[in-house]
């Protein structure tokens, strides 16, 4: 596990992307936006793999380019860790697919994967910090998380594919999507970049946020990529064509 020491690298410039699920033209073209941001970080939330047609690739392109990532629950269904008895029919038949394409090198890069990290005075996770696997979608669902923060006062999370972030302040927990933030000293956070590769926040934009340690600022950017190409590898593999439908919606 990576973790960086507190008195030498303060303040810095992330990008945190998430959930990238074998898309590389989404990867792609957000890796573009960042180099252009001149980020000193890259994080990585987990779900590099599963539904789309180039696992292989996002694992070699999150290995090289990524400071850290975290294992998702489709990365550790792909490489064998788990296996996917919870999956719906459709997740299921695509982490089998991917299980099938990934190289021996890729598996065992996922597999060596941590499930949360502390990252300078932050926390990430891929779902939640009370599971790795469980998703944070209300209100209610987030209060339960915020408590567990205890010293820290923000925590990155992702697996809903859904960009936004929850605020307890004064015991009272809100749920905003405005693209824009600065973390208050008085309350907490879970904040989640959204989905690289399959958002399911109705808007088909690749996702994902810039943290600005310094100023205590979260930037949320949302990005047109090519989805046509996205669509037709995932056809051409044989996956669901559901997959490739769901990416013109952000569903
Ligand atoms: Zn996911």
């Amino acid at each position: 596990m990576l973790r960086f020491r507190r008195k030498t690298v303060l303040a810095m410039l992330y990008a945190i992307i998430s959930d990238i699920h074998g898309n590389l033209e989404a990867l792609t073209r957000t890796l573009e936006e960042i180099d252009g941001a001149g980020v000193d970080k890259i994080i990585c939330l987990g779900d590099i793999v599963g539904y789309g047609a180039n696992p292989n690739e996002c694992v070699e392109t999150v290995q090289d380019r990524c400071e850290l990532s975290l294992v998702g629950n489709h990365d550790s269904a792909a490489c064998g860790t788990t296996e996917p008895t919870s999956f719906n029919p459709m997740a299921r038949d695509a982490v089998l697919w991917t299980r099938r394409m990934l190289t021996e090198e890729n598996t065992q890069y996922l597999q060596n994967l941590p499930s949360s990290s502390e990252v300078e005075n932050f926390l990430i996770v891929h779902g939640a910090i009370s599971h790795p696997d469980r998703y944070v979608h209300t209100p209610y669902d987030a209060y339960n998380e915020l408590k567990l923060l205890e010293e820290k006062d923000t925590c990155f999370f992702g697996h809903t594919h859904v960009m936004g972030y929850f605020v307890l302040k004064e015991e009272k927990v809100d749920n905003f999507t405005d693209l824009e933030l600065y973390i208050e000293p008085d309350a907490k956070y879970f904040i989640n970049p959204g989905s690289v590769g399959q958002p399911r926040d109705r808007n088909p934009k690749a996702s994902f946020l810039f943290f600005d340690g310094e100023n205590k600022h979260v930037k949320f950017v949302r990005l047109d990529y090519d989805i046509p190409n996205a669509q037709r590898k995932i056809l051409d593999a044989g996956l669901d064509q559901r997959l490739a439908t769901r990416l013109g919606y952000g569903i």
